[in-house]
């Protein structure tokens, strides 16, 4: 069976472990910089990032997973997790917290609002939809969410979400001339990859739909002989709408 960490500081780890045994791969839970040691690749749950950041800070991991992503073995972050892979996040609190990096792009914290501002939405990835095969939509489960504002060549966008362009005017000049329009349409970015990294604005891990999860255990696989000589391969169920789980309070 294969492995694949998961950091499990706070927030929705549980979820993610779930979401892997679904699709026959064990996720084990990584508290300790040398547990990291003991997998090739790693989720980043979602959660708290500040919060999750002051409990990376005690338990000395940030050293540990800045190298573990420099060596390019499979990291996903989701939501508050890929808060952590941002190299830059604006809308921080005052003295911002650390962040891992290596994910080459700009993100705001909680571009999306509040807690009661979070929602659900079918969005598109045809990238998903063409490797996984499903719907050319998700649903994106976005609580509290991040959005990447602007990423890096090396950055392949996986899945934007569009957004009205004067809610984007205070961050990037260039849409500062339609602010006369509010009815204008802009987007933000909500899922990408760059390399071995994989970063969603969402939680997957919250729904039935386990394509995600399918797509980085592809790229765990995928990953050079270092990381894949310990991975086997797995067996992906993408029968993501069976009504078959009984585990998790996941959006059918
Ligand atoms: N915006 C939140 C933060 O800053 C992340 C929310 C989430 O992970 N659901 O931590």
């Amino acid at each position: 069976m294969a492995i694949i960490g998961v950091l499990a500081l706070q927030g929705s780890f549980n979820e993610h472990i779930a979401a892997l045994r679904r699709l026959g791969v064990k996720g084990v839970e990584i508290r300790k910089p040398e547990q990291l040691q003991n997998v090739t690749s790693l989720i980043i749950p979602g959660g708290e990032s500040t919060t999750m950041a002051k409990l990376a800070e005690y338990h000395n991991m940030f050293p540990a997973l800045r190298e573990f992503v420099e060596k390019g073995k499979p990291v996903w972050g989701t939501c508050a997790g890929l808060i952590f892979l941002a190299d830059k996040a604006i809308g921080q609190k005052t003295g911002g917290q650390q962040l891992v990096g290596g994910l080459d792009c700009t993100i705001h914290r909680n571009f999306f609002g509040s807690q009661i501002q979070s929602f659900e939405a079918e969005v598109l990835a045809p990238e998903l939809a063409s490797k996984e095969g499903g719907p050319e939509t998700f649903r994106g489960v976005f609580i509290r969410a991040p959005a990447i504002l602007e990423v890096g060549p090396e950055v392949q966008v996986l899945a934007d979400y569009p957004v009205p362009a004067n809610s984007l005017s205070s961050f990037d000049s260039s849409v500062e001339d339609q602010k006369g329009n509010v009815e204008e349409q802009s987007k933000v970015i909500v899922a990408v990859r760059q390399g071995s990294i994989l970063g969603t604005a969402f939680h997957p891990e919250l729904t039935a739909d386990t394509r995600w999860h399918s797509y980085f255990i592809k790229m765990a696989n995928e990953n050079g002989d270092e990381a894949s000589s310990s991975l086997v391969p797995v067996e992906v169920d993408i029968s993501y709408n069976k009504k078959q789980l009984s585990d998790l309070p996941v959006f059918q």
